[in-house]
């Protein structure tokens, strides 16, 4: 049988374990992937063989195109060379193995005025949040576009969207991942590769830890849902565009609970 496989970078919590998740109880084969938490890999990792799913480990620094070559090389000696009788490979062409689906998750925030910020932070947050997006798209996109059959879903927030107060780096780095997702659906409908992107609002994870109760609850009281997003939330949004109709491509999608 052909299992489809999906790439999510930084998945060793938060929105990226959640996709991780549900991407392997809908019967994808999910490579993991984290730069620093590989305890949180591991953990995950027997969590998905217990729930019945398959899954291979690629940590790395998605920040980093040798990195991201070098987890794109794994994922294409992990099912070594396509099945003659997988339906989505013309004639059992002899190419590569690859990707169905791209989860461009990882990301970092920044938090602070721009006049503070290093050359280095700057670098860190394009890097990790726009770069990589890139780096990845440009190691998945030739079996896809081979195939004319693929997913790529970035992960964004609604501050790429209106821009936050003291975020100004975190929203340009989103501002150009909707750019990215908008231009590349453009470049890659006619090969009948789909590109949208989800503009989270506030989720509850990791993230947002630095956040006190205080500050918690004021922002609460600014969301229209009055709550925060979950990350299974993200999750089930990331699954859908997945399996979404072909014909929607190059989406902003906001859920942020009505609040911008
Ligand atoms: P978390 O901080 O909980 O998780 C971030 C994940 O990204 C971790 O697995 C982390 O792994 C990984 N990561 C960070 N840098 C890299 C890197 N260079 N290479 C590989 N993996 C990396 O964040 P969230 O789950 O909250 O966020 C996930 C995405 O959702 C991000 O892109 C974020 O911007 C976006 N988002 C989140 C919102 C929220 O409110 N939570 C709102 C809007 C958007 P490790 O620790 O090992 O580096």
């Amino acid at each position: 049988m052909h299992r489809k496989k999906v790439l999510v970078t930084g998945s060793s919590r938060g929105i990226g374990r959640a996709c991780a998740l549900a991407f392997a109880q809908a019967g994808y084969h999910v490579f993991i992937n984290c730069r620093n938490s590989l305890d949180r890999l591991n953990a995950l990792e027997r969590e998905i063989l217990n729930l019945g799913g398959t899954c291979t480990k690629v940590p790395g620094d998605v920040g980093n195109p040798d990195e991201v070559r070098r987890i794109f090389r794994v994922i294409s000696e992990a099912g070594a060379s396509p099945a003659t009788d997988d339906p989505g490979v013309p004639g059992g062409l002899d190419i590569p193995d690859g990707l169905d689906v791209l989860v461009n998750n990882a990301g970092i925030s920044h938090f602070g005025l721009l006049s503070d910020m290093s050359d280095e932070e700057w670098r860190t947050v394009m890097d990790t949040n726009l770069s990589s997006a890139f780096y990845c798209c440009r190691e998945a996109l030739p079996y896809m576009v081979t195939r004319k059959q693929g997913r790529i879903i970035n992960i964004s927030s609604m501050w790429g969207v209106a821009g936050a107060s003291c975020e100004a780096a975190y929203s340009a780095s989103k501002a150009g991942l909707n750019g990215l997702t908008q231009a590349l659906a453009k470049e890659l409908a006619p090969s009948n590769v789909q590109v949208n992107a989800i503009a989270c609002g506030v989720i509850d994870t990791e993230m947002n830890a630095r956040l006190d109760e205080e500050e918690r609850n004021a922002l609460r009281e600014e969301i229209p849902a009055g709550r925060f997003g979950t990350p299974e939330e993200a999750a089930k949004l990331a699954l859908m565009l997945a399996e979404a109709p072909g014909y929607l491509t190059g989406q902003i999608i906001r859920m942020d609970g009505g609040l911008i």
